[in-house]
């Protein structure tokens, strides 16, 4: 698309469709924005459960350099101009298990005052930082003036008479939104773009993780922990306290991982559906009680929150920021694995640039939806015509 789009329909309201939203709406004012959720509020999987912990260097080497980078300093940029409470650069120590006391020195957090075995410095806080992922999601969708239609899945999407434009996209409640632009933010679920649009292979496994939330406690020092198997509660605990006093771990070990045929059939995507598991909480628990006294004996009952998510992840462990190809209008932010958060601003300002511009600022070959291969059906072997969903309606010729 060389001009931006009258109305762009956006579906999925995790972090990347609000990344999406937000930058679209300052590139192109006059364009109209809807995003469309399945469940009834904003960010219910991922983007409001992920831990929020952004590393500028760790790709350093790696093809996403360059999102790891120029997302960590949107983020930082974002924080200020936003004023987020939850954004703030912060230490990282890498802990090992064992059961001697830890060796204390000035970068050991006040609270870990229980057994393990060494520490050592991971990060200063100079190119570390967290923030919630929840508050940059609300924060940026409410900042893009997007229409946000919760309850709302998306079945389908229609295309034009000559079907390499995208005219509406189908709800299962047989509405329909007519636009003239669409991407799909949808994460794990993304997988369903496969279906909809017959040019593409959009394969996926969402890895479906426990995390909790320990309870507010003031004088909690902000470091945060990379801790290595722990091998009694088989745990690998990534420890995040926020700047409100809770403490967010992840890493609890015992994910499922589900596959794109259940993904289709939107398991889980019932954000009630997706929870915690049992075993991994209490597994959890045990751990971070063995490594801070304080916590235990402050919160012998466990965490305030327990939940589970899923992290979307394609076979390649890489995002896909990409136009579908054989539409004009059609486009995909997806796959974002263990870095959604962090390269969420990035993956936002690029896909405006291509939505607007047509294309972007940063090389994105890498990402591109086309590397798992182009499906040769549909209009690609001559089939012509409009579509409502999988049926075709209208003049064949
Ligand atoms: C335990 C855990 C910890 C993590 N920690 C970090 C971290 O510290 N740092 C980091 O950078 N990343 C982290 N991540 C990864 C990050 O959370 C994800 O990559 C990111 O949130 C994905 O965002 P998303 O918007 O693509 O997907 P989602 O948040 O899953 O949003 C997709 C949305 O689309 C909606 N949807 C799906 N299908 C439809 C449909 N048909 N119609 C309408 N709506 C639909 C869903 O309901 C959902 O709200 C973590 C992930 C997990 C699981």
């Amino acid at each position: 698309m060389s001009t931006p789009p009258s109305h762009l329909v956006i579906i999925g309201a995790g972090i990347q469709g609000a990344s999406v939203a937000y930058f679209t709406s300052k590139l192109s004012p006059t364009t109209r924005i809807t995003v469309v959720e399945s469940n009834p509020t904003i960010a219910p999987h991922a983007s409001g459960k992920g831990g929020g912990f952004l590393a500028r260097s760790w790709g350093d080497g790696s093809v996403t350099q360059e999102l790891h980078h120029r997302s960590f300093d949107l983020h930082e940029e974002l924080a200020a101009e936003w004023n987020l409470a939850s954004y703030r650069k912060l230490p990282v120590l890498s802990v090992q298990p064992g059961s001697s006391e830890f060796k204390r020195n000035k970068s050991t957090p006040n609270w870990l005052d229980g057994l393990g075995g060494g520490t050592s410095r991971m990060g200063d806080g100079s190119d570390t930082a967290q923030v919630s992922p929840f508050e940059f999601t609300s924060e940026a969708l409410l900042r893009s003036n997007a229409a946000v239609l919760t309850s709302s899945t998306v079945s389908s999407i229609s295309t034009s008479s000559n079907g390499d434009e995208v005219t509406s996209v189908e709800l299962t409640s047989g509405e329909s939104i007519e636009c003239d632009g669409v991407v799909v933010c949808m994460g794990p679920w993304s997988c369903l773009a496969s279906s909809w649009f017959p040019t593409i292979t959009v394969p996926m496994v969402g890895i479906k993780s426990t995390s909790i939330v320990w309870p507010r406690r003031s004088n909690s020092d902000g470091v945060a922990l990379f801790c290595g198997e722990d091998n009694e509660f088989n745990t690998h605990l990534e420890v995040y306290p926020r700047p409100n006093g809770e403490i967010y771990c992840c890493g609890v070990g015992g994910s499922e991982y589900v596959q794109d045929s259940d993904l289709k059939d939107n398991l889980y995507l019932d954000a009630t559906t997706c929870n915690a598991q049992p075993s991994r909480v209490e597994a959890a628990k045990k751990s971070m009680h063995k490594m801070s006294k304080t916590y235990k004996s402050e919160f012998p009952d466990g965490p305030e929150t327990t939940q589970a998510c899923m992290r979307p992840c394609p076979p390649d462990a890489l995002p896909i920021i990409s136009t579908v190809p054989g539409y004009k209008n059609a486009f995909i932010n997806a796959g974002h694995n263990c870095w959604g958060i962090l390269w969420a601003p990035i993956s936002g300002k690029i896909l405006s640039e291509m939505v607007v511009k047509g294309r972007s600022s940063v090389n994105i070959e890498a990402f591109d939806v086309r590397r798992f291969g182009m499906r040769e059906i549909g209009k690609k072997q001559g089939e012509r015509g409009r579509r409502k969903g999988s049926e075709q309606v209208g003049e064949q010729w």
